[in-house]
């Protein structure tokens, strides 16, 4: 959160699960496009908030599924875990605050004595998350009979059933919302509230999220029951919080559009980006766009023409260079060069290419530095290096590339990269 030295003009906290990804969408196409709104529009002076149910090893699985960005702020476990930044720094704070009214092996005595519960795996027992699995049918009772008994061994929990099946077990000050709360004190002490904060999510461990006073709140079409009778009691009322049209990521879009909180059209539904020319050229826009191009031309779904060629090669400096993540040199006006060879080379191959953490910074008066993590997907492969893009401002030409730079990320190091061209 220290990247950002003024309070964030927008906080999005979503959940993952069926609001964030849309686990029906193999695709993942709304998260793609929520991904290039994101870093086109938001990531330079906005926060990313995920909230989760999953714990930090399942949260790390989805990553590797889903095409997910790096997030500002992780809150794992149903809110009993707060993490920040790239290596996922703990708050310390918060898990002092969680120790309150709270014992685990007190949690585990009591709950081992109905037979109604069967534990989640053991991934999913956190220091300050117990969780079962338990029929809908018994789950109301079951919950009723636990608090009363936890109560009685002086303990304070929060008992949460969500997606028809899971039961969690939290001391009283965590969940979704808390942790959210504790955040948002936190930035205000700081001195960067955010402007706007908007909570997202489809199930009943999100509707914490969307009684936090000041919060937007965006269920996504696709929201469960549970969290549709909890808003149909608790916050019909409040226009700050609605029932999206669209699913999952789309919802969340939908949402910055209908609460007026910023731009929300995706660089992805822009078809031509030829008659797309932004009037104040941004370095980090001209990278986001140039990489969905890329895409495009490599799925064949922009036309293999002389005006497209000519425009690329026009926005690079002639004597620029391209480093290959292999160490591999050449011109950049060579490259687009070879990219005119691989125009289709990728139909029907599930090619996806997207970008993470663009971050632009000016270096000099009309000189800027870019750097951006690249990913590629082709069918079930998927690799990224560390990017980093020098531009210049010229007159009359808005920016030009002038050196590309590229290494390998720590995963992608082992695996072929015969296809990889910029
Ligand atoms: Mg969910």
């Amino acid at each position: 959160m220290e990247r950002l030295t003024s309070p964030a003009r927008l906080m999005i906290v979503s959940d993952l699960d069926h609001t964030m990804v849309d686990h029906h969408d193999p695709e993942n196409l709304a998260l793609l496009r929520f991904n290039s709104l994101w870093e086109h529009a938001y990531r330079h002076d906005s926060l990313l908030v995920f909230s989760t149910g999953r714990s930090p090893t399942l949260y790390k699985e989805l990553r590797k599924e889903k095409p997910l960005l790096t997030p500002d702020v992780t809150i794992m476990s149903v809110g009993t875990e707060i993490t920040y930044g790239n290596s996922m720094v703990p708050d310390l704070g918060w898990v002092d605050d969680l120790n309150h009214k709270w014992d685990l092996g007190v949690v585990k005595e009591e709950t081992g004595k109905f037979s109604e519960l069967t534990l989640q795996a053991e991934t999913e027992q956190r220091p300050h998350k117990v969780s079962f699995y338990v029929d809908k049918s018994k789950a109301e009772e079951v919950i009723k009979e636990l608090s009363q008994r936890l109560e009685k061994r002086g303990l304070d929990v929060k008992i949460i059933y969500s997606g028809g099946m899971d039961l969690d077990i939290l001391p009283q000050g965590a969940g979704k919302g808390q942790a959210l709360a504790y955040l948002l004190k936190k930035l205000k002490s700081e001195g960067k509230l955010p402007v706007n904060t908007l909570a997202c999510g489809d199930s009943g461990n999100d509707a914490e999220l969307f009684s936090i006073p000041d919060v937007y709140g965006v269920m996504v079409s696709n929201a469960q029951e549970e969290l549709l009778k909890w808003h149909a009691e608790n916050a019909k009322d409040n226009p700050k919080v609605i029932h999206a049209k669209e699913r999952c990521a789309g919802g969340i879009i939908q949402a910055i559009g209908e609460f007026k909180l910023g731009p929300n059209l995706s660089p992805r539904d822009v078809s031509d980006f030829l008659e797309c020319k932004v009037e104040n050229a941004n370095p980090g826009h001209e990278v986001v766009k140039f990489f969905l191009f890329y895409e495009r031309w490599r799925r064949g779904e922009v036309e293999n023409s002389e005006a497209y060629a000519a425009s690329l090669k026009a926005s690079c400096q002639p004597g620029g260079v391209f480093v290959h993540p292999s160490g591999a040199e050449k011109s950049l006006v060579d490259t687009i060069g070879e990219l005119r060879k691989h125009h289709g080379d990728k139909q029907g191959k599930k090619f996806r290419v997207w970008v993470d953490q663009v971050l632009a910074t000016e270096t000099a008066p009309g000189t800027w530095m870019v750097k951006l993590d690249k990913w590629e997907q082709s069918g079930d492969e998927r690799i990224g290096c560390t990017t980093t893009v020098k531009f210049t401002a010229k007159e009359g030409e808005g920016l030009v590339w002038e050196h590309v730079e590229q290494t390998w990320s720590e995963e992608s190091k082992l695996k072929d990269d015969s296809s990889w061209i910029i």
